[in-house]
Formats: C-alpha cells, structure tokens, sequence
C-alpha cells in the first residue's frame, strides 16, 4: 500500500479533521464530484438522470459507528422513508445500509431489527444491499446477513477482494442462495489479513468473479455484482460471462456516482445491467477521504479547487 494511500486512509478516521474540514469551502466543491448533495431529494434527481441512460441506483445515506440507540433508529427510519420515495417514483432504485450505521456497535441484535424493518419494506424483488466495514466487523456483518437470509431472499452482502479470507466466506455463503456485491476493499488492513499489491488483489478479484458466475448459472446465486471501477477487470468478466453463456442483463457492474462515467453509460447501452451507487448525507467526510485514498490523483483535484476558491 503506498505512503499516500495509508497517510488518508489514517486521516479518514481522524476525529479532528472530521470535524473542521467539512467546513472548508474547497473541500465542500470536491466532494461534490462524489456526490449529488446532501440531501435525499438530491440522490432522487441524481437517480433520475441516471435512470434516463438506463442506469440504475443504489442510495446509501452516509454515516458509520454509531453508537446512540436513537440515532440508530433515526437512520432506520430514513432509509424506509427513502424506500416508500424510491417506490413513489417507480425508479430502479435500491439501497445499501452500513451495519455500524444500524448500531452494530451497541448490539448485533439491535441491529438486526433495524436492518429487518428497512428489508420489510423492500420490494420482494429488489436488494438490501450490506456493505462490508473494516476487517473487526466481517464477522459480526455475515453472522448478521445470514441470518437475515434465513427469512428473507432479498439482501445482498458486499464482499471484499483484498482479504484472504473472503474465498472461504464465499463457499459458506453459497449453499444460502446469497446475492453478492464484490468489491477489492476501501479499508486499511495489515498484511497478515489482506493481499499487499493490488495485482494479487485484482487476481483474486478474477478469481472469486469466476466463481460467483458459475454460482449464478448454477442458481446458487440471485445476483452477482462487480463494485469497482477498473474497466480491463470489467472487461475481463465480461469476456468470461459471454464465454460461460451468461447473459448480458445477468451481467452487472456497480460504479460510485462521478466516476468512470462514460464506462457506466458505454455497460447501459449496450445491454449490461449498470447500477450507480449514489451517496448523500451529512457525514461524508471519512468516506471522502477513502475516496482519495483509491486514486491519490484526486489530490490535485482538490488543490485545483483550492486556488479557484
Ligand atoms: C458500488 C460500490 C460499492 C462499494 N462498497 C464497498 C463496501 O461495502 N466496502 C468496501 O470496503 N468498499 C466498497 N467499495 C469501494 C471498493 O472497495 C474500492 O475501494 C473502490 O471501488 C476502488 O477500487 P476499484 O475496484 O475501482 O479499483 P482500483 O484498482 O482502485 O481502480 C481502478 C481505476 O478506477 C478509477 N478509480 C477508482 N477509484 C477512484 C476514485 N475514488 N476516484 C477516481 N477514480 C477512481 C481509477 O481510474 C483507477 O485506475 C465500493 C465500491 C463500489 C463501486
């Protein structure tokens, strides 16, 4: 991992920097390339721009460790509302819930029944995606999912290409008929759990694809999605979906809303299932950071808005 890469994803849990940066001008206009706004109608006019390219939307309202029972329940609460607004519209809208949003932290149970009342509410055919945390939570988030998918069919796990382990949680996953998120991981994690070099993490990412693939032509998975922007890996899944026979609308990719926008619309057209995870909220900052942390580059985007401020 480079010195760059560590040093924000640090910075994205500093307490500090959480609490004063927000407020800076310049940091307020780059995050805006990552997200529509604030506020839920903001990623409702996000989803229906997304919607007219035939690109589909997964809301998540940002927010991480929470450790107050009300608030808690307040993020509940929202995301039903953001279902019963989703609904309203007849968009192609799902979304994706952090568990530690949900109180993860003050009891599994608790969250259960949180993560429960906002699965009610979905439609029988659509996903309650569940992201996956920093490594101290993988555990927690699976003994969690699975039971939820023990009564219900539709919720789906993000699962994390860096961690060795993740092949494993795979195949103890498959025989519960899972929908999977797969994604190479935005934490930072010691090398004694996670691949080091991005290529042993890009491989592996090959690998647990193919996988997930033939778990959803054999019908031992409802839905396989890539979460991730690198369009040579795309392309390589793609290429082994059409070898395998599977079909083009079976085939999806998930992107994070402002980035690889022409390869998010190029999948749309051209029959692939795109979906674009759209963020919103008022605690974005250690999500922001993450987001700096993939692509270092992004730094100078936000030195550009700097000076033009
Ligand atoms: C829909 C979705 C859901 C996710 N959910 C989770 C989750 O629950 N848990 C979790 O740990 N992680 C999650 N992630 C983040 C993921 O783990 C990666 O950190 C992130 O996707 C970057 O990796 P990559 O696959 O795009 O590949 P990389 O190899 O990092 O990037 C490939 C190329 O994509 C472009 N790119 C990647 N990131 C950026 C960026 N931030 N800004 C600009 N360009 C960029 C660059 O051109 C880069 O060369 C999610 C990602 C997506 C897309």
């Amino acid at each position: 991992m480079s010195v760059m890469r560590s040093a924000l994803l640090v910075a994205s849990q500093n307490k500090w920097l959480r609490e004063n940066a927000v407020n800076y001008p310049f940091v307020r206009r780059s995050v805006s390339r990552f997200m529509p706004g604030e506020s839920l109608d903001a990623a409702l006019d996000a989803a229906r721009g997304l919607a007219l390219r035939n690109i589909g939307s997964v809301f998540t309202n940002l927010g991480e460790n929470v450790t107050d029972r009300a608030e808690a329940q307040l993020v509940t609460q929202h995301y039903v509302e953001a279902l019963r607004r989703i609904h309203e519209t007849g968009m192609s809208a799902e979304v994706s819930v952090k568990l530690t949003q949900l109180g993860l932290d003050l009891s599994p149970d608790f969250c259960f029944e949180n993560l429960e009342q906002i699965i009610q509410k979905e439609k029988q055919d659509r996903l309650v995606w569940v992201d996956m945390e920093a490594s101290p939570y993988v555990d927690s988030t699976l003994a969690i999912y699975r039971k939820a998918l023990q009564k219900y069919q539709n919720a789906g796990i993000c699962l994390q290409a860096y961690l060795y382990r993740t092949k494993k949680d795979l195949d103890e996953l498959l025989p519960l008929r899972p929908s999977i998120r797969l994604v190479k991981g935005a934490y930072k994690e010691p090398p004694e759990i996670a691949y080091p070099k991005k290529q042993d993490v890009d491989e592996n990412y090959f690998a647990l694809g193919q996988a997930m693939m033939a778990a959803q032509a054999g019908g031992r998975c409802v839905r396989a999605a890539f979460g991730t922007h690198d369009v040579p890996l795309i392309r390589r899944l793609a290429d082994h979906a059409t070898k395998t026979g599977l079909a083009k609308k079976e085939f999806e990719v998930q992107m994070l809303y402002g980035i690889q926008r022409e390869e998010q619309e190029r999948l749309a057209r051209e029959g692939y299932r795109s979906a674009v995870l759209v963020a919103y909220g008022t605690y974005w900052f250690p999500w922001f950071v993450r987001r700096l942390a993939e692509r270092p580059a992004n730094l100078w985007f936000m030195a550009r808005n700097l000076f033009a401020s």
